[in-house]
């Protein structure tokens, strides 16, 4: 048989993926494994959401829509992007993507060409790498400031002529951190003096505690070059809707759009009722799951610092970010088979030496788990 594709070849398996699969496998051998490895929200979608998705199905809202998503959902998008997120934005500047990562992907396919240098800030999720290689892209990576989290000057030796465009992803999965002034500043002036488009990830602007989330594109001229994406997995507790979106300007919306036609077509239509309903309705389910989480994360980042783990700030997303004493594989491994707590190991994010932990989990299971990690040791 001739060889297969070199391009996917090349492209490494999600090592998230990879210790939340061993963990099932022993959950499936009947331990009782606290998995803390996986990053979605443990609540169910809010009722009055379901519900309207349910009443789009029984209206028969079961056919084909415009590709760029349903009319009532792209007016919703631009009128919370211009009311909350402070930049102009009209309908014909969103598409709804089969979740934010189909985003991401879409936009990498519209920007870059072969060999097109991509700055991705570290430690990163670990999907933005692959997007940019299947779209052909090269990345650069730049390490944040290990003890802030935020950026400095450093940052402008990584730029060169073939440098097209910065990801930035505030608050930050894995670390939890949010940029502030300083460093959105920082990038935007970046873009504007090197003519760079920017992608930037706001997927868990809703879950910041006691800072203010700032939108890229909101600063100077970034809306001119910036594609935001967000979606509704992380605020609404919607992820397995696959419903995310993107805005950008109307050139680019115009090219992912392409892309969107000839590969998924659409987000599902019934689903995206659901999401109208979502920014259209009360937002008070927000603010309870975002109270919620910042319960478990206060509990969480005491005990971790209580047993002498230094952490990142954990300001935003439902991540805390430890620093441990040795390789981060072997130790997550070691809290996976001696203490039963399934983390990811940092390198996934191109962070060694870190773990993440997810306090998307009940307290009384991240009670028994912070009891494990510290019997099971690591600092
Ligand atoms: N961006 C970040 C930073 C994420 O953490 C995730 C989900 N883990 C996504 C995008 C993708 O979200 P979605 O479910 O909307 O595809």
């Amino acid at each position: 048989m001739k060889p297969l594709s070199k391009k996917v070849a090349a492209i490494v398996p999600s090592a998230t993926i990879e210790i939340s699969n061993r963990a099932k496998k022993m959950q499936r051998e009947g331990i009782d494994v606290i998995s803390l490895s996986i990053g979605e929200p443990d609540f169910d979608t809010p009722k009055h959401i379901r519900d309207a998705c349910i009443d789009a199905l029984n209206r028969g809202e079961t056919h084909y829509a415009p590709s760029n998503g349903i009319p009532e959902l792209l007016s919703a998008i631009s009128e919370k992007i211009t009311g909350e997120n402070k930049f102009a934005c009209k309908p014909d500047q969103v598409i709804v993507t089969c979740g934010a990562k189909d985003a991401i992907y879409e936009g990498m396919e519209a920007i870059l060409n072969p060999g097109d240098e991509v700055l991705l800030l570290t430690p990163a999720w670990v999907s933005y790498e692959p997007c940019v290689q299947m779209a052909g892209g090269k990345i650069v990576k730049h390490a944040v400031n290990q003890k802030t989290f935020q950026l400095d000057d450093s940052l402008l030796e990584r730029v060169n002529a073939n440098t097209k465009m910065i990801v930035v992803n505030s608050p930050s999965n894995p670390s939890g951190a949010v940029f502030d002034k300083k460093s959105m500043n920082l990038i935007a002036d970046l873009c504007q003096d090197h003519d760079l488009y920017a992608m930037s990830d706001e997927i868990y602007e809703k879950l910041i505690y006691g800072k203010d989330h700032i939108s890229l594109a909101s600063i100077g001229d970034m809306a001119h070059r910036t594609i935001t994406i967000n979606g509704f997995s992380k605020a609404y507790a919607m992820t397995g809707w696959r419903l995310g979106y993107a805005i950008a300007p109307k050139e680019i919306i115009n090219e992912m759009s392409k892309v969107q036609q000839h590969s998924v077509s659409q987000a599902t239509t019934f689903a995206m009722w659901g999401a109208v309903a979502a920014l259209k309705g009360d937002q008070h389910c927000v603010e309870e799951m975002r109270t919620e989480f910042n319960r478990r994360r206060i509990y969480v980042m005491k005990e971790l610092s209580r047993m002498g783990y230094e952490t990142a700030p954990a300001d935003g997303a439902f991540y805390a970010f430890v620093k441990v004493a040795g390789d981060d594989m072997a130790i997550a491994t070691r809290w996976l088979e001696k203490g039963h707590v399934a983390a990811t190991p940092g390198s996934a994010f191109d962070a060694p030496g870190w773990i993440r932990l997810s306090y998307a989990a009940s307290m009384d299971r991240l009670k028994e788990a912070m009891e494990r990690i510290r019997k099971a040791g690591g600092n």
